[in-house]
């Protein structure tokens, strides 16, 4: 399978700032063989597109949406708003929503299956606090996570096809990295629960990691055995930097 970066600027960058990360990153010596993406901030979406041109990297994503296309949800973004970006991606249910906004599994799991029915393909975030793993609890927070967005009625296949990231909220922005190894574990158990519901074609839907990689560690992630790319944050702030995480991810 392919590899998958995906950057995620959270609340950085306005219109202005967004353009000229992308026409800076443009300028990167990019991998032909690992899909590259960035999750820009709804503002700025306008700008990163225009500033893309007729360049297909890196893929254009959002952070969040609504799970309605349109109504009276005052302050919201839905799926068919976002289509007019011509989005690829769209981050559901990442841990700073669910802690700072009170987002639920039902919640993420309404927002994941209305990006399908709009085309766009859902990242679908999961992974436990802290204090889950210290109890021992992780497998069991994963699998509830993942098991809310198949109740909905997730599909597997087509364009809007999911991503699943697994990102331990101990480990974001904490430079308190998850090693490839203790990963592998959670990323086996997603593969597992998704077989187990959807058959093995379910096996070639993506589960990468996500939390406080960087250049240094990148290759150890996208070395490991079920690990298929990675969510970058802090990372991705610059361009370059970013540029050379990417060129990292896959030595020769
Ligand atoms: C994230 O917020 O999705 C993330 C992975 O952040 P960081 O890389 O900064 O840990």
């Amino acid at each position: 399978m392919r590899k998958t970066i995906i950057a995620n600027w959270k609340m950085h960058y306005g219109p202005v700032k967004a353009g000229a990360w992308i026409r800076a990153f443009r300028r990167e010596r990019l991998p032909k063989n690992i899909d590259i993406g960035v999750a820009v901030p709804f503002v700025s979406l306008a700008a990163a597109r225009s500033s893309l041109g007729r360049a297909g990297v890196p893929n254009l994503g959002a952070q969040d949406t609504f799970w309605a296309n349109e109504g009276a949800f005052t302050g919201e973004i839905g799926p068919a708003m976002l289509k007019e970006f011509a989005l690829s991606f769209c981050l559901v249910g990442h841990s700073e929503r669910r802690q700072y906004l009170g987002e639920t599994d039902e919640m993420v799991a309404k927002k994941a299956i209305a990006l399908q029915k709009s085309g766009i393909r859902p990242v679908i975030c999961v992974g436990e606090t802290e204090a889950q793993r210290k109890k021992g609890e992780t497998l069991k927070v994963v699998r509830a996570q993942l098991a809310a967005v198949i109740a909905e009625g997730l599909k597997i296949d087509g364009p809007a096809s999911p991503i699943i990231a697994y990102e331990p909220v101990w480990a974001i922005g904490t430079g308190k990295a998850c090693s490839g190894q203790e990963a592998m574990v959670v990323h086996e158990a997603i593969h597992d629960a998704l077989v187990k519901k959807f058959g093995k074609e379910a096996s070639e839907i993506p589960v990468i990691y996500g939390g406080s990689v960087d250049p240094r560690n990148v290759a150890e992630y996208l070395s490991t055995t079920h690990i298929d790319g990675v969510l970058i944050g802090s990372a991705s702030l610059d361009p370059r930097a970013f540029g050379v995480l990417c060129r990292a991810a896959l030595p020769a």
